[in-house]
């Protein structure tokens, strides 16, 4: 994209859609028949598709055609244990090779992938377990044993766990993965595939209650495409680097989808962020589209500038970062030790893909999350008292919210359909997140409108926490907030009310951060606990987290009308 305002005006969806290729003799679109089946069966055949980097310095290729033999192999096996099209299959391991042939196999066979973060405790697996009804479940014989046994009576619809790294099965339906993968055939043909149906789950917390589970469609690509070009500007010859998991959206959409739609060599680092590491991968792979994340951001900023000169990066062309706010020093401390911007782009789970960016065509404004992705109307607006939406003009604070009906947006909480509704305002989809748009059209995030925690990038929903600490014998009650941290954004806190018969000391303290750990894993657990005898409440009993929050940070508690105990 050479000029965004152009592109703007003459851009259409139905132009997005002629440049994929859509399922032979009109028989639909699937994303998994545009990331592979088109490289190769074409040109592109024989181009690595993904360049794995073990965590013990092994390596593997994977090209575009030895993908499709792959997922056509995983496809064969659903087919083989009954999955039919829209039911779930589950994935629970980290960044490993295996994992793109699943990926594909499922979305080839209709069925919907559905990934669990690794760092997960049992708690959050169950939850998701549980609510998106699991019919199979890919995973590592270390993940099932230390935390799928002990679930299984939760999971009555679970038919079958596929275990990845198990040469054979270990009983009926604990099976192995690579066995099966032997036996199974690499031909398949993709069927008829409406834009429509079902292809990725993606559980995302809320503020309220558990997780939700946000549906996407196989129409995601279409920006998934889109956003490769103008925002991430890939080209095959490009090697991509997204740092993220899978087990979050931008790991599938970025980490997966959408380098492998552009041909282009895509990275995928097993192990987990060390500077040098990092920096090496960049070198040494001449990594041309770098896409990663304000926490690791902040992170290479605190390491000597001594630590980055030992590193070629010349081949470094394009940075982008999303998840969290990127201060203006990064783009700054980009500018000045990597030799490039860092450019700052806005999405959530919901959206699918990327909807507000800094674009290489456009000027960066450090601080701002950008401007809309053409074909997205995004807006700012505030909602009045009859609940209809008041859409502000510049500069005016207000929740972010996009027009409905882009070809990304999530189509469904699952079983959910109240709280999906909840979500919209006739035409306009609320994103939950406070931001500001500037007079040249530039939007400014500026916190979330609710109480979710983003931490180290990752959401996590209060509620989840306090439910978990809640089953500790001497926690009566918990409220839960995020507070801020220089490199990880927010920590997850939790002020705990213990009942009668114990008292706060930090040995109680350390018990239920380790208890913590246990149930909920690393990347959910609170880290910091402060007992108190009581928490705030509304009149109806809800913990009023905000003013947790106001407490730990010294500021001005607001508005309390609603607090327990308040007049009337
Ligand atoms: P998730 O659904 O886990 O991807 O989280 C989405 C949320 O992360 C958004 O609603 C924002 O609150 C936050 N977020 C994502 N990108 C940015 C960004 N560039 N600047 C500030 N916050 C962001």
């Amino acid at each position: 994209m050479l000029d965004y305002s152009e592109v703007c005006t003459t851009f259409s969806w139905e132009a997005v859609r002629a440049s994929l290729q859509g399922l032979p003799n009109n028989s639909g679109l699937n994303i998994a028949h545009e990331a592979i089946e088109r490289h190769a069966n074409g040109p592109l055949r024989d181009r690595v598709a993904i360049r794995w980097l073990g965590k013990k310095d092994t390596s593997l290729e994977l090209t575009y055609g030895e993908l499709q033999a792959g997922s056509n192999r995983f496809a064969n096996l659903l087919k083989q244990l009954g999955v039919n099209k829209g039911e779930r299959v589950f994935w629970l391991a980290g960044r490993i090779p295996i994992l793109y042939s699943v990926f594909f196999g499922i979305l080839k066979t209709g069925a919907v992938f559905c990934p669990l973060f690794s760092a997960f405790g049992p708690e959050p697996i169950a939850q998701r377990l549980e609510r998106g009804n699991a019919k199979i479940l890919v995973t590592t014989e270390r993940q099932y044993r230390k935390k799928i046994e002990p679930l299984l009576s939760r999971l009555p619809e679970l038919e079958s766990i596929l275990l990845v790294d198990r040469e054979e099965k270990l009983n009926e339906w604990v099976l192995s993965l690579p066995q099966l993968m032997a036996d199974s055939s690499s031909e398949f043909t993709i069927p008829p595939t409406d834009p429509e149906d079902k292809a990725i789950l993606h559980f995302t917390s809320g503020t309220t209650g558990m997780p939700k589970g946000a549906v996407h469609v196989h129409n995601a690509v279409l920006t998934h495409w889109i956003t490769g070009r103008y925002v991430l500007d890939l080209h095959p010859e490009d090697v991509f680097w997204c740092t993220a998991d899978p087990g979050w959206v931008t790991g599938t959409s970025y980490g997966i989808i959408t380098p492998l739609l552009h041909g282009v060599t895509s990275i995928v680092d097993e192990a987990e962020f060390e500077i040098q590491r990092w920096y090496q991968i960049l070198e040494q792979h001449k990594v041309t589209v770098w896409y990663t994340a304000p926490t690791a951001i902040r992170m290479l900023m605190r390491a000597s500038a001594d630590v980055r000169e030992k590193y070629d990066l010349s081949a470094l062309r394009l940075i982008h970062s999303v998840g969290e706010p990127l201060n203006p020093e990064a783009i700054f401390w980009g500018q000045r030790v990597l030799g490039l911007p860092i450019h700052d782009n806005w999405w959530q789970t919901e959206t699918g893909g990327i909807m507000v960016a800094n674009y290489a065509a456009l000027e960066i404004r450090p601080g701002s999350m950008g401007k809309p992705l053409p074909g997205i109307e995004a807006a700012i607006a505030n909602r009045l008292p009859d609940g209809t939406l008041q859409l502000e003009g510049d500069e005016v604070e207000g929740e972010l919210v996009l027009r409905r009906g882009w070809p990304s947006m999530f189509r469904a909480y699952l079983h959910e359909q109240e709280r999906y509704n909840t979500c919209f305002v006739g035409d306009w989809y609320l994103t939950g997140d406070l931001a500001r748009r500037d007079t040249d059209g530039y939007f400014w995030f500026i916190g979330r409108a609710d109480d979710i925690i983003k931490t180290a990038g990752h959401m996590v929903g209060p509620f989840e926490v306090e439910s978990s600490l809640m089953e500790h014998a001497a926690v009566a009650e918990a409220g839960v907030i995020g507070k801020p941290e220089p490199t990880i954004g927010e920590l997850v806190k939790a002020f705990v009310v213990l009942k009668p018969g114990f008292s706060a000391s930090d040995e109680l303290k350390q018990e239920l951060i380790g208890f913590g750990r246990i149930r909920l894993g690393s990347a959910v657990a609170p880290k910091e606990i402060e007992f108190t005898d009581n928490l705030p409440k509304t009149r109806s009993g809800k913990i009023m987290r905000r003013l947790l929050k106001a407490r730990e940070l010294g500021l001005p508690i607001g508005d309390t009308s609603t607090l327990e105990g308040s007049a009337s």
